[in-house]
């Protein structure tokens, strides 16, 4: 089912999931940067703003377009897979407590590279063990994607497949056009919703429009990745110098992985309350840039910088694939931006392959 719906209907949508009880979750302007928030109504989200965006770098501007930006450094992975979870709570009376949390998201203003991270964090959590915490906050989420029409100068889903339009995977996929926006519903809970806002079929010019935009979209990215045959390439090169190169200038500070849609590394620890009222066992996230991350019983496995930054973009391009049938990277360039140096991952690739 699709439809062309004038701009101010965008405000009825968000107000039709809020109404149907979901928690909606879009993107808001906060102190200078894009993030994923909950929202109460239409007007705290993000609108007439684009971002400039490249290795270490990030502004936010004023735009004509309504949604011509991409996104900030949190993704979905903040909502379902929290940066601390509590596990287990246990009284003086030894009683448990497993506190899993129910929320019914509905994420407005995603992108084609969050989609795709999303299908990953459903194989890591529920593609074989079923993590209840996880499942949780996933069942029932409702999905509000946009084309990007206007990528940031770090995106290269093209590359990896994932954008920069939405090839499917959510409830409601949307083209915001000049004066309009072309919206698809592709499941039932979709069309529920969509049929409930004002609009018009689409005529050929729609099309035509939505077309240009995709060319245009294509053509404005500047970082590639070649992934043919990467993950074996990328095994070759294990001893290459290239991973001194970069230790040389990574901190090893773990921005790259916390921000990465992604990485789903966490600790677990349990911790008494001051009070004496209980204990909990809870996880928090984790980064394989850190020595500890790698320790047993007390030795570290991977000792130096560039061991552990190895390991970080290997799983991202080569072990992933073994792991779970497809790369760990969406393109959505994140870490080229919020890495303080401006490490670019697809730089490194590139160097890597050239080399030897
Ligand atoms: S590795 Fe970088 S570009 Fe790839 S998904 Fe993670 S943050 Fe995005
Ligand atoms: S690559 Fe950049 S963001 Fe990642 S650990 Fe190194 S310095 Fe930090």
């Amino acid at each position: 089912m699709e439809k062309v719906v004038p701009k101010p209907e965008m405000g009825r949508l968000v107000d039709l999931l809020l109404e149907r009880g979901y928690r909606v979750v879009a993107p808001v302007l906060k102190e200078g940067v894009i993030l994923f928030e909950e929202v109460g109504s239409f007007s705290q989200v993000a609108r007439c703003v684009t971002e400039k965006q490249d290795r270490g770098h990030y502004r936010v501007e004023k735009a004509e377009e309504w949604f011509g930006y991409v996104h900030g450094p949190n993704s979905l992975k903040h909502f379902l897979h929290p940066p601390k979870t509590d596990l287990l709570k246990v009284k003086p009376d030894l009683s448990q407590e497993v506190p899993i949390e129910r929320k019914r998201y509905a994420f407005f203003g995603i992108r084609g590279c969050d989609i795709a991270s999303l299908r990953i964090l459903d194989k890591v959590f529920l593609g074989g063990f079923q993590d209840p915490y996880y499942a949780g906050l996933r069942e029932g989420t409702f999905t509000v994607a946009f084309n990007c029409t206007r990528p940031a100068r770090t995106c290269f889903c093209a590359s990896v497949g994932t954008g920069p339009f939405v090839r499917g995977g959510s409830d409601l996929i949307i083209t915001e056009l000049r004066d309009s926006f072309l919206i698809r519903a592709t499941t039932d809970e979709g069309k529920d919703v969509l049929e409930e806002l004002d609009g018009r079929e689409p005529k050929q010019r729609d099309y035509d429009e939505e077309k240009e935009l995709e060319e245009r979209s294509l053509s404005a990215m500047v970082r590639r990745v070649d992934t043919r045959d990467l993950p074996s390439k990328l095994l070759e090169k294990l001893e290459s110098d290239v991973w001194e190169d970069v230790a040389r200038r990574c901190l090893a500070c773990g921005s790259c992985a916390m921000v990465c849609p992604t990485c789903f590394c966490y600790e677990v620890v349990d911790d008494i309350t001051l009070d004496g009222s209980g204990s909990v066992r809870f996880r928090r996230w984790d980064v394989c840039f850190r020595e500890e991350f790698s320790t047993i019983h007390g030795n570290p496995i991977r000792k130096s910088v560039a061991s552990r930054y190895r390991q970080w973009l290997l799983h991202k391009f080569s072990y992933w694939v073994g792991q779970f049938g497809e790369l760990g990277c969406v393109g959505c360039g994140r870490c080229i931006t919020w890495c303080p140096v401006g490490i670019d991952i697809t730089e490194e690739v590139k160097r890597l392959l050239s080399d030897g």
